[in-house]
């Protein structure tokens, strides 16, 4: 994607000032009623911290749906900016801060606002999903939000009422849902540049050097690499598969960060990162999102010591008009709990 400024990496810290700053970090917690919810991207020393604070890790939805329902007065999300704001759009009562406000996502900036009011207005026929990964200000454009644990079920059951969508802003995650619904979805085609740089030829190479693995792969990542899976999904529910299966090894296509999360869960499972780099690369791997990054330990102290340039407002009116497909999404998750499939919601009548 051109045109995208990436952040200057973190500083690399020693063992013994990761352990300090996690000790200053979890007393600033305590004294402001503050919780630490992560993303499964951020640093492993990031996961831990809110692991030791009784904090949460999780993917978007996740978080979102953990801290509306926190106790704490504040909470402090380490992520990527659109993280922060589904936060406060949940919970405008709380003070939501974030370690570096600068943490973008290529999807968000991928989709702006005006543009995407724009399709809108041209097709005024089609029920808009947005991904979560898209600005308040997209969000408050649209029907429907969606994370990629819940986009084909959403897809589907809006397809089931003869609905056409407007899916933005991952390509390839709409061109997947699109072929596992056969809903009709015009697309936006922005992309996630960490998923889509994995690459088919590399990823057919290395199962050849372990052919008992089995291949995890989001499907923000390129549709030949999807298609090699041997299973696709968000990164829950990959953490949850790589639990349930019988396999040893699993070569997994998505954000490495997750891998602190998986070997927690699967101590004795080997995890391969899936290839980034084509032949010749110096990198072979080199999945890491440099905004969830930016969530570094000093900066988190820094946003607990002094919220000034680490609070996250939303304007009143994006988040009243961004509540409502918010709200959809978690009443949806819901319903689907609780009928069990799309069609069992269909035919009990449930209408979100
Ligand atoms: S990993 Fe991709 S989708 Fe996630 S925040 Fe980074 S750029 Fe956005």
């Amino acid at each position: 994607m051109s045109g995208i400024a990436y952040p200057e990496p973190e500083p690399e810290l020693s063992e013994a000032e990761k352990k300090s700053l996690q000790d200053q970090i979890a007393l600033k917690l305590r004294e402001r009623n503050a919780v630490l919810i992560a993303h499964y991207y951020t640093a492993p020393e990031v996961q831990e911290l809110a692991d030791k604070t009784g904090g949460f890790i999780g993917d978007s939805l996740e978080m979102a749906r953990w801290g509306k329902n926190a106790p704490a007065e504040t909470l402090l999300v380490a992520g990527v900016r659109f993280m922060g704001e589904t936060a406060k759009i949940l919970s405008p009562e709380k003070t939501v801060l974030m370690p570096d406000l600068g943490a973008e996502c290529s999807l968000d900036l991928g989709c702006p606002a005006p543009e995407f009011q724009k399709l809108r207005e041209e097709e005024p026929d089609r029920v808009a999903v947005v991904y979560a990964n898209t600005s308040a200000a997209v969000k408050a454009l649209s029907d429907y939000v969606a994370t990629s644990s819940c986009a084909i079920d959403l897809i589907h059951y809006l397809d089931l009422q003869g609905k056409k969508i407007l899916w933005a802003p991952d390509r390839h995650l709409g061109a997947y849902v699109a072929q596992e619904t056969g809903a009709d979805m015009l697309r936006w085609q922005a992309h996630c540049v960490v998923h889509d740089s994995f690459k088919e030829d590399a990823l057919r190479d290395l199962k050849a050097e372990h052919p008992d693995a089995a291949v995890m792969v989001h499907p923000e990542a390129p549709a030949a690499v999807t298609a090699m899976a041997d299973f696709a999904g968000s990164t829950s529910q990959i953490l949850n598969k790589v639990r349930e299966m019988d396999r040893k090894e699993f070569i997994i296509a998505t954000e490495t960060g997750i891998f602190y999360k998986i070997s927690q869960a699967c101590p004795d499972k080997v995890l391969i990162p899936a290839p980034t780099g084509g032949h010749g690369a110096t990198c072979q791997s080199c999945a890491h999102c440099p905004w969830m990054r930016m969530s570094a330990l000093p900066k988190l102290l820094a946003a607990l010591e002094s919220s000034q340039g680490h609070n996250v407002e939303v304007p009143e009116d994006i988040r009243e008009k961004a509540l409502l497909p918010v709200q959809r999404m978690l009443d949806f998750n819901q319903a689907l709990k609780k009928h069990g499939s799309v069609e069992e919601m269909v035919r009990a009548g449930v209408r979100i």
